[in-house]
């Protein structure tokens, strides 16, 4: 069953897009009264990003304000086309998704990059999952992301923000027992939490 409880993609006014609501505190204050247990938060990294040592710090001391929340750090991460994430080593351990964000227009480099990113141990979660205009991965080629992402104990995210993956992938690695979790990725405050947008996705997983 997904947790409708924990939100594992959630952002913060530490990038350079979202709005000052979206502080760590008020984050933390909203996932509250709106009655949730887990928020990760999974701010937008670079390896030259130089804002991290605040940001922990800033979670950190939110966390021990005696929250019931559990607060988790961690980053959203872009995969780079050497299979490689775009992300500072010496953070490793923290909770890391990696996720596309640019497009490819090559399902053989984005197939390769992508099978990279699963197989680095550093890496938790997979975000927005789905294919390009440009190209659709076959059902075999689904069975076999599926595996790689068990053996690697890897999450895919059901992310409500662009409604992924799509329910034909979502079908593929269910049947393969992939394992899933929720991510709103907020990049707003009233989004937080919030899956109304992917509640057929929802349902599907759970029945
Ligand atoms: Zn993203
Ligand atoms: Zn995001």
């Amino acid at each position: 069953m997904l947790d409708l409880k924990k939100d594992y993609h959630v952002h913060s006014n530490y990038n350079d897009h979202s709005p000052q609501e979206l502080s760590i505190e008020n984050v933390t204050r909203y996932a509250e009264k709106i009655s949730l247990n887990t928020i990760a938060f999974a701010e937008h990294v670079r390896k030259t990003s130089d804002w991290i040592p605040r940001y922990l710090e800033e979670i950190d001391k939110m966390a021990s304000t005696g929250t019931k929340l559990t607060l988790i750090s961690g980053f959203e991460a872009k995969i780079l086309k050497d299979g490689t994430v775009d992300f500072p080593n010496e953070y490793e351990g923290h909770f890391l998704i990696a996720s596309f964000h640019s497009k490819y227009n090559n399902k053989r480099e984005w197939l390769s990059a992508l099978k990279s990113a699963i197989c680095l141990p550093y890496v938790k979660v997979i975000g927005h999952l789905a294919p390009e205009e440009s190209f659709d991965l076959t059902d075999g080629e689904l069975v076999e992301l599926s595996q790689l992402l068990r053996t690697n104990s890897k999450t895919v995210e059901i992310n409500a923000k662009y409604k992924r993956p799509p329910m034909k992938w979502l079908r593929i690695f269910k049947d393969n027992k992939v394992n899933f979790h929720l991510g709103s990725d907020a990049h707003k405050l009233s989004e937080v939490g919030n899956f109304e947008a992917i509640a057929n996705l929802i349902d599907y997983v759970d029945n």
